[in-house]
């Protein structure tokens, strides 16, 4: 395996946040105005986190739902402008991406077209993320001649051309999506993806909602094209069995907050948060099929009011006064290896 976190970076997320506020509706502003106290709330979606990707790399993002793996990524995408925080990358002519009130999201994505096309993703429902009046051939074909990538005249060989790099008969491609099987449907989503010749793709639950069998088939594909395109993957799941089958990094992340962050192999012979301890155990293995599965104590805490200091501290069994008042941050434990926990010792 490569060591990835001695190789160039491609996207670099400093300090980055995404609130989300829940404006009051009409009653409860009502309310306000009759003097009752309403106020509006606020969800800490993602809390300061630090992630470096690096180029050629596949990170597995791994955490329950609501945590914030999702909105992460979106900003990565630079779907969703995050609160707080900047996000760099070194795409040409993309420049930093950093909190800006005074515009709009859409004036944001309208300043960085480069990096919306080398960053792609890659949706959980390919049906809903895939617009069912438009044919295949449209699908695909409609972001490369708008940008600019082929001309008209070719534009029929280039969507041949994807979609049997992608594993889809090419005779289909004036079908609608309705009329393809959920995998296939999966590959146009990765088509339409590829059609724009991007650098990093963004694998949001990707094959959550696929077969078993399908779902092998779609992971090497992602695998097949790594190596044929030098592709870089965020890899968003909650499955920690694919995630550790794709990735060469694995980042766990809780309530919006990273926890641990280790090159694969380390991780899952060597966890150090809790958290990821108690999410590993979980994973059902051949060599321990015997034994009795517990799940981790405790719900999620709401991300409208996450605890203080360690936000995993109602759900530890080793949680001291000092989990309760102060945040852990991330420190280095070993090469590549990062724990955000009071005590881990730090080398
Ligand atoms: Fe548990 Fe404290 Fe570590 Fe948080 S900082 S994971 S509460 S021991």
């Amino acid at each position: 395996m490569n060591a990835p976190y001695l190789m160039t970076p491609l996207i670099e997320a400093d300090q980055v946040s995404r609130r989300f506020v829940r404006r009051l509706n009409y009653a409860e502003r009502l309310a306000r105005v009759l003097g009752a106290r309403v106020e509006a709330q606020t969800v800490h979606a993602v809390d300061c986190v630090d992630l470096t990707i690096h180029r050629g790399e596949v990170v597995g993002l791994v955490g329950e739902s609501g945590c914030g793996k999702s909105t992460l990524g979106r900003m990565l995408a630079g779907i969703v402008p995050p609160s707080s925080g900047s996000i760099v990358t070194t795409e040409k002519n993309a420049g930093p991406r950093s909190p800006d009130s005074t515009r709009s999201e859409a004036h944001a994505a309208r300043r960085l077209p480069r990096h919306r096309l080398a960053t792609q993703m890659i949706f959980q429902d390919p049906l809903s993320s895939l617009n069912p009046r438009k044919r295949v051939r449209d699908i695909i074909g409609e972001a490369p001649l708008a940008h600019g990538i082929v001309e008209r005249k070719q534009l029929d060989a280039y969507v041949v051309d994807v979609m049997e790099r992608v594993g889809l008969n090419p005779d289909f491609r004036d079908r609608f999506p309705h009329q393809f099987s959920g995998g296939q449907r999966q590959r146009v989503g990765i088509g339409r993806a590829l059609a724009v010749k991007p650098d990093f793709l963004i694998c949001d639950e990707s094959i959550a909602a696929l077969d078993v069998s399908i779902q092998a088939q779609i992971i090497n594909l992602f695998i097949d094209l790594r190596n044929d395109l030098g592709l870089t993957y965020l890899f968003i799941s909650h499955d920690l069995g694919v995630v550790e089958h794709i990735s060469d990094r694995v980042a766990i992340m809780y309530l919006g907050r990273i926890v641990e962050i280790a090159p694969t192999v380390e991780l899952f012979a060597n966890p150090q948060h809790p958290y990821t301890i108690a999410l590993l155990a979980q994973v059902p293995r051949l060599s321990n099929r015997k034994r009795q599965f517990e799940s981790i104590r405790g719900e999620i805490p709401s991300p409208l009011s996450p605890p203080e200091g360690c936000h995993f501290h109602p759900r530890c069994p080793s949680a001291t006064q000092r989990c309760r008042t102060e945040k852990p941050l991330l420190r280095a434990t070993g090469a590549g290896h990062q724990v955000a926990c009071h005590l881990v010792e730090v080398r």
